[in-house]
């Protein structure tokens, strides 16, 4: 069983606060109310000591503030009984923001899955070995960045096998050349969607045992004597949140106790599967380039007109008007930075810049180990833009993209990201970055509300308190 544990960075960027959201009442917010659902019953039935997980680095760090016992047990429950092997742990990483790195520029993919792991190490107290993608959305540039960065595994959905007729009994490695590889695990359709998206297949977990879970293993298995294995991936928020009670399911599924006989198969986890084996011991397979678990076009649902949206045509333009902005932000940044850092020092100081964000390190302490030799004020200008570029990266989270229209808050809040990013630039340069971004979102329409981008974008900063002119 994997869970897949997120939530987006939900605090408005300018106070660092999360807005009150009504319509996650009696809750204050939605981060609140599905910590109340599903992180803290199933961190406390100890679920989490039976499957793979993966928690988001933006959702741990809220985590981490409000919930503190709930975040410890993700942490604790990342030691997996009865192995003592720390290579070997129940959670994977996740790529920081959760954007679409096949959409990604090649050094935003590298600083997002950096970050991601080094959040990872941070938090769980050892050097991850998996990863989950977002959206498990994949192509072989990132899967090379992945073994460079020395990870070893990861999931995709069935269908994102070249080999659309691949038995998802068993992991297999994908070589990436130069004698690079990686594990790849594909999760099994029917199992993960009955889970997901059936809520009569959970009404009882001994069913679910016996009646879909058993049939994988009866088979003859096998003939290299590789034991069968089917992994169900599902959102995490699925066990108890999506459905009520399922922490229940979920917990009677994963550790059913001493009066349970043998039901035919073992749990275990994807940690344990491929931890201690090396990748070569897998059998070779290809990726289908370009795909993910959410979307059956590819990675159209971010980016363009995916089939399954009744209007998907905002997306394209609002890709356009954050990639823009993306490009101007850095050029500016790159040559505010020449002043006190050689060429490319401050992409470099951008990969780490996540140990700030994360509390392991001061701002002023990062910025002297950087630039020592510099002057108070270049230590200070070096720091707006690196935050800059913390809330640039963020406002490519594919949650902006993922839903029917603009107006929705997940959309709103990448906007505010691109302003806030946009302001400290325009601040530290004298630029007007904003206004373009603000001129390129008039290229696109809410399919609802008819209003255009740059409408959408003053009503997010004004419905988080900030100037609008
Ligand atoms: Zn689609």
């Amino acid at each position: 069983m994997h869970g897949h544990f997120y939530q987006p960075e939900r605090r408005d960027p300018f106070s660092g606060e999360i807005v009150p959201q009504p319509a996650a009442a009696p809750y204050r917010d939605w981060n609140a109310r599905i910590d109340a659902e599903c992180y803290k019953p199933n961190a406390e039935r100890g679920n989490l000591r039976h499957i793979s997980y993966d928690l988001g680095p933006t959702l741990a760090s809220w985590m981490a503030t409000h919930d503190a016992t709930t975040h410890q047990g993700f942490v604790d429950s990342d030691a997996p009984l009865g192995v003592g092997d720390r290579d070997t742990g129940n959670a994977m990483a996740q790529s920081y923001h959760h954007a679409i790195l096949p959409l990604a520029a090649l050094a935003d993919r590298r600083t997002e899955i950096r970050w991601g792991l080094r959040d990872f190490d941070l938090r769980f107290g050892r050097r991850p070995t998996g990863i989950w993608l977002p959206e498990t959305a994949v192509d072989l540039p990132t899967l090379r960045i992945l073994a460079d960065e020395r990870v070893k595994y990861t999931i995709l959905a069935p269908w994102q096998a070249a080999d659309t007729r691949l038995d998802t009994g068993r992991p297999y490695r994908v070589e990436l050349g130069g004698g690079r590889q990686i594990v790849v695990i594909f999760y099994d359709a029917e199992l993960s969607a009955s889970a997901s998206f059936q809520s009569d297949a959970t009404m009882n977990a001994d069913d679910f045992a016996r009646e879909r879970i058993l049939p994988r293993f009866s088979g003859p298995g096998f003939r290299d004597g590789t034991p069968v294995t089917a992994l169900i991936a599902t959102d995490g928020e699925l066990y108890g949140h999506h459905q009520k009670f399922r922490d229940l399911f979920l917990a009677r599924l994963v550790n059913p106790g001493p009066d349970v006989p043998d039901r035919g198969f073992d749990i275990t986890t994807v940690g344990a599967i491929v931890g201690g084996t090396p990748a070569g011991a897998f059998l070779p397979t290809q990726i289908a380039e370009r795909t993910s678990w959410s979307c059956h076009h590819g990675v159209l649902r971010w980016t363009a007109e995916c089939p399954d949206a009744a209007d998907g045509r905002w997306k394209g333009p609002l890709r356009a008007a954050l990639e823009r902005l993306a490009a101007g932000l850095d050029v500016v940044a790159g040559g505010l930075a020449g002043d006190f850092m050689e060429p490319g020092a401050l992409w470099r100081a951008r990969d780490e810049y996540v140990d700030v964000i994360f509390g392991a390190e001061s701002p002023d302490g990062f910025a002297r180990r950087w630039i020592p030799l510099a002057t108070t004020e270049q230590r200070e200008r070096l720091l707006v833009l690196l935050e800059a570029e913390r809330w640039r990266l963020a406002m490519f989270a594919s949650d902006g993209w993922f839903w029917d229209d603009p107006v929705r808050l997940e959309t709103k809040h990448v906007m505010l990201c691109a302003a806030r990013a946009a302001r400290l630039i325009d601040g530290a340069a004298d630029t007007d970055l904003e206004g373009r971004l603000v001129d390129d979102l008039t290229l696109l329409t809410s399919p609802s509300r008819r209003i255009d981008g740059s409408a959408i974008y003053l009503e997010a900063l004004s419905d988080a308190g900030q100037p609008v002119g």
